[in-house]
């Protein structure tokens, strides 16, 4: 058996050794004698399995320690519902940035509960730049300012965060937490569905500063309420144990690559592999220009649908797999998460000039 480069959007490729880890421990996880998915969410053992994803996570992201750490189900899509539903408790109002699709739901679900003033936006060019935001526009009393730190789809990403002042900044940060050093401090709430680059679908992580919770709407399901889940530890229901369980398996072999310096500074020498033959390559272009591209998902295309077509399928047959652009934007696009290594991403840009070379 053969494992392929996996370019994946979401969910997508995960460490190697994490996989393994993860089958050697598949029938009998220590001494339990059971899989981690056959054991009580209360036994010892998977306690001390969440006890110890949290605290990496902590650890690797240098979470304050008046911040909690939720591990919850619903993805980052209930998070759209969730953060207002929690936050949008005193003027009613929030600042968002339309950057994408995601950004898009988030604002058309936020606008269920209070008034939400979109203060810019990239819709007129595809989403394909980040808008320059003027703090003049941003509203003082706003109960939160959310933004899409990167944008999975169109490629671009927050080169530099809004300064809010005392408004919490919310991050949904589904794509590139950890790819990077967040300054924790700086936001009010993030969060993050783990398919992308902490884990498996089905657990999403939240980050959110102790003093925003506590002041739901009073019809807020109990599952929606941030409140329950921080008194309860993650555990008011059944947790995604096993999701949990591999993110703590991720997180420790973030631990061993040298943690979110290291990784930073390699998913950067990744991006500029790949950049850089875009910007010199004759056949294929990157959609993103300067200081807005994104790190994790990089979208490019040729500009002829049919060769656009031919390359994913020659890609494919070579064992580059899932390059296919999302729909709104067409060609093709690499999603380099930190599972993927420098050299795949080297690996794919040779077969891009063999390619490029052949189809002149
Ligand atoms: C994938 C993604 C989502 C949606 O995540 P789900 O877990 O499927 O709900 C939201 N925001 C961003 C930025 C994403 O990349």
């Amino acid at each position: 058996m053969q494992r392929v480069y996996n370019f994946s959007a979401g969910p997508s490729a995960l460490p190697e050794e994490v996989l393994k880890k993860a089958q050697s421990e598949m029938l009998c996880y220590g001494t339990s004698g059971m899989s981690v998915m056959e054991m009580s969410h209360r036994s010892k053992d998977f306690m001390s399995i969440l006890d110890s994803a949290e605290s990496s996570l902590r650890e690797l992201m240098q979470v304050p320690d008046n911040y909690k750490v939720l591990f919850l189900q619903g993805g980052a899509s209930s998070q759209f519902a969730m953060v207002p539903l929690n936050l949008m408790n005193k003027s009613k109002k929030a600042d968002y940035v339309n950057t994408g699709a995601w950004s898009k739901k988030a604002i058309k679900e936020a606008k269920r509960y209070g008034t939400v003033n979109v203060i810019a936006s990239s819709e007129d060019k595809t989403f394909s730049y980040i808008p320059e935001l003027d703090p003049a526009t941003f509203d003082k009393d706003a109960d939160y300012f959310h933004i899409t730190t990167n944008n999975t789809i169109y490629g671009t990403r927050f080169a530099e965060l809004p300064d809010t002042g005392n408004v919490p900044l919310v991050g949904d940060m589904s794509s590139d937490i950890l790819s990077k050093h967040y300054d924790v401090s700086k936001f009010g709430l993030i969060y993050a569905g783990a398919q992308k680059n902490l884990g498996p679908a089905g657990v999403t992580v939240v980050i959110i500063r102790e003093d925003l919770a506590g002041n739901a709407m009073d019809f807020t399901p109990t599952m929606f309420n941030y409140k329950e889940h921080i008194e309860n530890g993650s555990m008011y229901n059944t947790p995604p144990t096993f999701g949990i369980y591999l993110i703590g398996l991720v997180l420790n072999w973030l631990k061993e690559q040298g943690g979110v310096a290291a990784i930073e500074k390699t998913n950067i020498d990744k991006a500029n592999t790949l950049y850089n033959f875009l910007d010199e390559s004759s056949l294929f272009k990157s959609t993103v220009a300067g200081k807005d591209r994104s790190v994790m998902n990089i979208p490019f295309v040729t500009g002829n649908e049919e060769i656009d077509a031919k390359f994913i399928k020659e890609a494919t047959a070579a064992g580059f797999v899932q390059l296919k652009g999302h729909r709104s934007v067409g060609g093709m696009r690499a999603s380099i998460y930190n599972a993927i290594s420098l050299e795949g991403v080297q690996k794919l840009v040779d077969f891009m000039k063999q390619f490029e070379v052949a189809n002149k």
